[in-house]
């Protein structure tokens, strides 16, 4: 039996941050895991064509060492996949991570031991023994591929986006495109470039604004190296990690020019600076609308063919700007002016045989399944035999989306409950590690041996959730939020990351009030 103060299950931006903290600060003995034969996590898997960030990379990367911000120079403004892999594994070698890291290691679940208070994680054939489980492997739910009738008969290749064969390339291929959200828009760009013929399936359109995605001049890198840490220290107060255009003030005051105007000088910014122009953007219908129409007309502008327009433009039913991601690309609309590009509305021409589509590839760039994926398939047994999947029924309740009343010991991060799938990803990985590591500091100085969340404090958080959901847009797209396992309710911490980092910290102020530290 091998013996752990941690161990981190999944190497992505996460699992593989905690090794900094807890293993190069702490001194503690780390063993992180991850099932893939790279570090990387979502960003080794997502190697479809066109996967790139819709976050400015500026922000999209580590904040917690100066140096390596200084010394590390993105190409890009939005990073590809291949970008951010190559600076992951940089990471790695930098900060002599992956000698802490088990590679193609599978686990299978960790079971609670009350007498000793440690877990027993079993990882295959090993088996190791450890004071603190931590969770990090990403966002909830597994590649989502619809049961699409003649699917078994389809004879060329089908695959997933977010499980991307490694030799599947599409040039000179007739390639068929299912769904067309953040990750649809990305592969049906990249593959027009390259195949004979792109047939894009469409259920629902998207809002899609522009990233103005470019290289990066050598002066614009030295700006942002030399203001780094004020743009960090902004990025910290702002909703989604990363300093976007604040909204102009109140859409419904604005005349109707100064509004244009504001759209845009939005549009020009392009990406998320274009998601709440306007106070009420993110909770009044009407304002919202001032947003959803603008993107209309520049659709229409774009699309040469009017009847194609008119489908890539969402419904007055559809979701309102931003109440989903908000998909940022470059020419999504521009492509469906290509002669290769096809558009078929699905509500109109349902896919009755899909082994009758002229295609050598289907693309499923149909998201996730609803459910708790990895982190679901993980048997965790915590206090007095319990599953995680009973504590969490009937729908997962980790206190501020981390810690879980009756699996001591134990933290899910970017799990529900938490902000993770609504912000940039880097700097709310680097929040909740660092505010676990300080409780797992906290917990050893006071010579204590388990940590857990009282019923009452999570139940607190979890009426919170609700209620902040309620008040927001994405409440009308709880289907698109929640995970299955949480009925229709909406699970991510819906007012953002800086919001989330004051109230953490508060706890952690207060000597983590709402938590149990014990010395059994
Ligand atoms: P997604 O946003 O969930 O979009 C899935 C698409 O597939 C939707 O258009 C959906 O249509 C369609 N679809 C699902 N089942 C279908 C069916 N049975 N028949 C027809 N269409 C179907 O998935 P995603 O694009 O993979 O994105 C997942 C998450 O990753 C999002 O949060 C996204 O923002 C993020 N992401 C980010 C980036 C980036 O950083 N640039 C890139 C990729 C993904 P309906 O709307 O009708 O269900």
């Amino acid at each position: 039996m091998e013996h752990y103060d941690a161990v981190v299950i999944g190497a992505g931006f996460a699992g593989f941050y905690a090794l900094h903290p807890l293993r190069n600060g702490m001194g503690l003995n780390v063993l992180v895991v991850d099932a893939e034969p790279s570090v990387g996590g979502t960003w080794y898997r997502n190697r479809y064509p066109g996967a790139r960030r819709d976050v400015e990379s500026t922000y999209f990367s580590y904040s917690f060492d100066g140096q390596l911000q200084q010394d590390w120079t993105w190409p890009h403004r939005y990073a590809y996949q291949q970008e951010v892999r190559e600076y992951l594994n940089h990471v790695a070698d930098r900060f002599d991570l992956r000698r802490s890291i088990a590679l193609n290691t599978i686990c299978d679940g960790a079971t609670w031991d009350a007498a000793s208070s440690r877990s027993t994680v079993t990882l295959g054939e090993r088996t190791a023994s450890t004071r603190f489980f931590i969770t990090a492997t990403g966002g909830t739910g597994d590649p989502n591929i619809p049961d699409l009738p003649g699917l078994d008969r389809f004879r060329g290749t089908v695959a997933h986006t977010l499980t991307w064969p490694e030799n599947l390339d599409l040039a000179g291929k007739k390639v068929a495109v299912l769904g067309t959200g953040s990750s649809g828009i990305q592969v049906v760009v990249a593959a027009a470039e390259v195949a004979e013929e792109v047939t894009v399936l469409q259920r629902t359109a998207s809002w899609v604004v522009p990233a103005w995605n470019h290289m990066m001049a050598p002066e614009q890198t030295a700006q942002i190296k030399a203001d780094y840490a004020d743009l960090r220290a902004v990025a910290r107060t702002t909703t989604g990690g990363a300093t976007v255009a604040d909204p102009a003030g109140s859409g419904h005051e604005l005349s109707v020019v100064e509004r244009r105007e504001v759209l845009d000088d939005r549009w020009a910014q392009g990406g998320f600076h274009f998601l709440f122009p306007f106070l009420e953007s993110p909770t009044d219908p009407v304002v919202n609308r001032f947003s959803a129409n603008y993107i209309a007309g520049k659709i229409r502008e774009t699309v040469e063919d009017p009847a194609t327009a008119e489908l890539l433009v969402p419904g007055e039913d559809d979701p309102p700007v931003g109440a989903r991601r908000l998909c940022i690309d470059t020419d999504w609309y521009e492509t469906f002016n290509r002669d290769n590009v096809h558009l078929v509305d699905l509500n109109e021409q349902p896919l009755h045989d899909v082994s009758d589509l002229d295609a050598d590839v289907l693309v499923h760039a149909t998201g996730v399944t609803g459910g708790l994926g990895a982190l679901g398939r993980l048997d965790i047994v915590g206090r007095d035999g319990q599953p995680l999947q009973a504590a969490w029924s009937p729908r997962p309740k980790p206190d501020l989306g981390m810690p879980v009343p009756g699996l001591p010991n134990l933290f899910v991060l970017s799990g529900p409950g938490s902000p993770a799938s609504l912000v940039c990803a880097p700097p709310c990985a680097e929040m909740q590690v660092d505010w676990v590591a300080g409780l797992i500091g906290h917990v050893m100085q006071q010579y204590a041996a388990v940590v857990e969340p009282t019923e009452e404090s999570t139940e607190i958080w979890g009426n919170m959730i609700r209620s902040l959901a309620e008040s927001s847009l994405y409440s009308k797209e709880e289907r698109y939020h929640a995970s299955e396992d949480a009925g229709s309710e909406f699970m991510p911490f819906a007012t953002g990351l800086a919001d989330y980092r004051r109230i953490c910290e508060d706890i952690a102020d207060a000597g983590y009030r709402g938590f149990t530290v014990e010395c059994p």
